[in-house]
């Protein structure tokens, strides 16, 4: 914990629905669901306006529906979210060179590497206001919620406290006034089971949690998690703000016009990409320790998994063997969206292969399903040779409904099409690496 309020915490207000809406005129100031189109999936992020249903995220696309019926449900697109968090990003760099981004909407400042005066409380105060207006500004309107305080955890905290579009300072000093009276799992770390615990002990918010020993909440939940919460039930919490390491690495990846869920065939694809990336390594040179998996979900979760080699490697067939191997703990029933290996760590010299032989093993041969000719999934982008830009409304029974407007347009006329009108296409921007 600083002396001074110097970590800000940002967060977007139900990012991808208001991404929705900004570019669908139409949807503004109405529910909007994105995720939980398809038969099994989850809702990714309900607006504000769908969560006084009591729609939220990780639902069931099932009971979403059951609860808001009329709400606009989409299944996504990632490139306007990616396009749109780069520009906030962008600008929290602008404010400060030390950005921690947690996730596309979501990330921490440390101002006291930004070039203020000085981080009285008006000072910063006064930066996050400033902050939220350029977010406004480069998003095409879309809001942030801020906090800011002394650590990590507290400007985390304060950031939930007046959502959305809003800010909270907490002064350095009155910490433990605003977190005594909250629910445990206000801590990071305390998830239900944990809360549970607790509870049987007795203990409910965190001035109970504070009021315990050290040595009783190790006994409670063992040493590692009770020193923690004993250490964060005091509000001390000196995690620095971290950027992004510019660590080298070489990384392949993909993105599927369907959702896979053939894990053979996710494993076949992992093993083509991890090859890849060995000859690449191999031309210029490098190899490397960590091997890195990243798998996008259908909801747009993105995991990442790595495992660590004692020493380096250049070779396609062990990478993709770990590659495999960190796909195997990962849940994927509901379908992936995109997959992808990467090396880092790299180093200029290789030593024997870990697993001593570099064979080529048995491998699934990799053929992608066809993606049905022409899919138009709901709030997709297409465009229409004559009536221009618009978005997939809904489609069945051989029609898809479209409606043309644009984050630009007022909301605009609805029209109907064959699905397979060759005058109307899929939009998506070209692929970036
Ligand atoms: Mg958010």
């Amino acid at each position: 914990m600083r002396s001074t309020a110097s970590i800000l915490h940002l967060d977007l207000d139900a990012f991808f629905a208001a991404v929705e809406q900004r570019d669908k005129p139409s949807l503004r100031g109405k529910p909007v669901i994105v995720g939980g189109t398809g038969g099994r999936g989850v809702v990714s992020t309900a607006s504000y306006e769908a969560r006084e249903f009591g729609v939220g995220s990780a639902m069931s696309g099932r009971e979403a529906r059951a609860r808001c019926p009329h709400a606009a449900f989409l299944s996504g697109r990632f490139h306007a979210y990616r396009d749109t968090s780069k520009r906030v990003m962008q600008v929290l760099r602008e404010l400060s060179p030390l950005v921690e981004p947690l996730s596309l909407d979501e990330a921490f400042v440390d101002l006291a590497a930004a070039d203020l005066p000085d981080l009285e409380v008006a000072t910063v105060t006064a930066a996050g206001a400033e902050l939220r207006r350029r977010v406004q500004e480069v998003t095409g309107g879309l809001t942030a919620t801020v906090g800011i305080a002394s650590s990590k955890f507290l400007a985390k905290v304060a950031s939930e406290l007046d959502k959305p579009d809003g800010m909270t300072v907490v002064a350095p000093g009155t910490e433990l006034d605003l977190l005594r009276p909250m629910k445990v799992k206000v801590i990071p770390g305390v998830g239900p089971a944990t809360a549970e615990r607790l509870r049987r002990a007795g203990i409910h918010t965190v001035a109970d949690l504070e009021a315990v020993a050290e040595g009783e909440l190790v006994r409670l939940l063992g040493q590692a998690q009770g020193h923690g919460l004993w250490q964060l039930a005091r509000a001390q919490d000196s995690r620095p703000v971290v950027s992004e390491r510019e660590a080298k690495s070489i990384s392949v990846e993909g993105t599927y016009d369907s959702d896979l869920t053939d894990r053979k065939l996710m494993e076949g694809l992992l093993s083509r990409q991890a090859r890849e990336v060995g000859t690449r390594m191999r031309k210029n040179g490098f190899s490397g320790r960590t091997v890195t998996i990243k798998v996008r979900l259908y909801d747009f979760t993105t995991l990442n998994r790595s495992s660590t080699l004692t020493s380096p490697t250049d070779d396609g067939a062990t990478i993709a063997r770990i590659a495999r191997s960190l796909l195997a703990d990962l849940d994927t029933t509901g379908g992936v969206r995109l997959l992808g290996v990467g090396v880092s760590g790299l180093a200029d010299w290789v030593q024997e292969d870990l697993f001593g032989e570099t064979a080529e093993d048995e491998e699934a041969e990799v053929v992608l399903p066809e993606p049905p000719r022409r899919t138009w999934p709901p709030g997709a982008d297409v465009v229409h040779d004559e009536m221009g830009a618009g978005w997939v409304w809904g489609s069945g029974s051989g029609v898809v409904t479209v409606r043309f407007e644009t984050a630009d347009t007022p909301p605009g006329p609805v029209r109907s099409f064959r699905i397979d009108d060759p005058a109307l296409h899929r939009w998506e921007p070209p692929a970036e690496e």
